[in-house]
C-alpha cells in the first residue's frame, strides 16, 4: 500500500503518518518528489486497512500497490532513480557504458583493455575475478589476485569497477577493491546472497536469471531494497529459449517493461545476449535505442586467447569503433553518451 499525501502536506503530517504506520507494525518508506511525498508501507500489509491511514490528516489517498515488489516499483518513486558508482551516474540522461574482460587474467590483459576502453569512452570497468562456469574444470578466475589487479587498474585510470560476487564470505574484501558487486544470472535466486549484498550497502549490478521472469527479477531487486540498499542496476543478458543460433535470446521487451515497473536503472549485456562478438554491435544498438540506461561489455585485446569467454568478446578498435556508432544512437534518442 502506498500513502500519497496531498501536495501541501507539512513535515509534521508526514511524519505523523510514518509514526502511525510504524506504530500498526510495518516499516515506511519516504519517497519526496518535486510534486508531493509518497509513503510506501513495507511488510505483510494485509491485515491493514485503507480507511486506517485514509483520516490522517494531510493524506490524499491509500492506494494498494498492485505489485509484490514495492520499493522497486514506480508506484512507490515515480521518479527514476540514479545509482552513483565513485561518481559515475548509472540513470540519468548520459549513457553508461561498461566494459572489460569477462575475466582478469593478467597484469598486462588488464591494463591494456583498461586503457583502450578508457580511451573510447567507457566509464567503468568490469572483469571477474571469480568466475560461475559450468565445468568445474575451466577457468574459475584468479580469485583475490585478481581483485588486487582490479584495485591497482582502478586506481592508475580512475575507472571504476564492478565484479561479481559469488560468495557473501568474499563481500568485505570486495569491498576493498571494488566498487560495484556484480550478481550474476545464475545467482540471481540466491536469496541469502541478495540479502548480504542489500546488508552490504555497495552499489550491485543484478543481472536478470538466464530462465527468470521479469517479475523474478524485480522480486530479487526486491530483496536487496528490501536490506535497506537502494543503489541497484538492473542487466539484462539475454534469457532461454529455444533459440540455438545464439547464446542466449536478448529479450529487448525486458527494457521498456522493466522502465515502465520500475524506477532503477535498467543496462544491457549484449556480450552475453548474444555469444558471438560480430552480432554484439547489433544488439548493444538496440538496447540503446530501446531505452536502456547503459551497457556492459566483454572487451579483450586477445580474444582467441581468452580464458573464457573469448568467442563474443570484442577487440579494442571493434569496441572504440562500436563506441562512436552508439553516440548517434544515443543522440537519436535524446540521450548523450
Ligand atoms: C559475466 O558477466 O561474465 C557473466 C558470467 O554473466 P552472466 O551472469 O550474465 O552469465
Ligand atoms: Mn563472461
Amino acid at each position: 500500500m502506498i500513502v500519497i499525501m496531498e501536495r501541501r502536506a507539512t513535515e509534521e503530517q508526514i511524519q505523523q503518518v510514518v509514526a502511525r504506520i510504524e506504530e500498526l507494525g510495518f516499516r515506511a518508506h519516504l519517497s519526496r518528489g518535486e510534486e508531493r511525498t509518497i509513503i510506501g508501507i513495507i511488510g505483510d500489509e494485509r491485515p491493514l486497512s485503507v480507511e486506517a491511514l485514509e483520516v490522517l490528516d494531510g493524506v490524499e489517498r491509500v492506494v494498494p500497490v498492485l505489485h509484490p515488489f514495492k520499493l522497486a516499483s514506480r508506484d512507490f518513486k515515480p521518479e527514476n532513480t540514479i545509482v552513483t558508482v565513485d561518481g559515475v551516474r548509472i540513470g540519468g540522461d548520459e549513457i553508461v557504458v561498461i566494459a572489460g574482460p569477462c575475466a582478469v587474467e593478467s597484469r598486462e590483459q588488464i591494463f591494456e583493455v583498461a586503457a583502450a576502453v578508457k580511451e573510447a569512452g567507457a566509464k567503468m570497468l568490469r572483469g571477474g575475478a571469480f568466475k560461475p562456469r559450468t565445468s568445474p574444470y575451466t577457468f574459475q578466475g584468479l580469485g583475490i589476485p585478481a581483485l588486487e589487479l582490479l584495485a591497482e587498474v582502478r586506481e592508475t585510470f580512475g575507472l571504476p569497477v564492478v565484479s561479481e560476487v559469488m560468495a557473501a564470505a568474499d563481500i568485505e574484501t570486495m569491498r576493498a577493491h571494488v566498487d560495484m558487486l556484480q550478481i550474476g544470472a545464475r545467482n540471481m535466486q540466491n536469496y541469502s546472497l541478495l540479502q548480504d549484498v542489500g546488508k552490504a550497502a555497495m552499489p550491485v549490478l543484478l543481472k536478470r536469471g538466464m530462465m527468470c521472469t521479469i517479475h523474478e527479477w524485480l522480486m530479487s531487486a526486491e530483496y536487496i531494497l528490501s536490506n535497506r540498499n537502494y543503489d541497484v542496476v538492473l542487466c539484462e543478458r539475454g534469457i532461454r529459449t529455444f533459440e540455438t543460433a545464439t547464446r542466449n535470446t536478448l529479450d529487448i521487451n525486458a527494457v521498456p517493461v522493466a522502465k515502465q515497473l520500475t524506477h532503477l536503472p535498467v543496462i544491457v549485456d549484449p556480450s552475453h545476449a548474444t555469444g558471438k562478438a560480430n552480432l554484439v554491435a547489433a544488439a548493444a544498438k538496440a538496447a540503446i535505442a530501446a531505452g536502456a540506461d547503459g551497457l556492459i561489455i566483454e572487451v579483450h585485446p586477445n580474444p582467441d586467447r581468452a580464458l573464457s569467454d573469448g568467442a563474443q568478446s570484442l577487440r579494442p578498435e571493434a569496441f572504440a569503433k562500436l563506441m562512436t556508432e552508439l553516440r548517434q544512437i544515443a543522440h537519436a534518442v535524446g540521450r548523450r553518451l
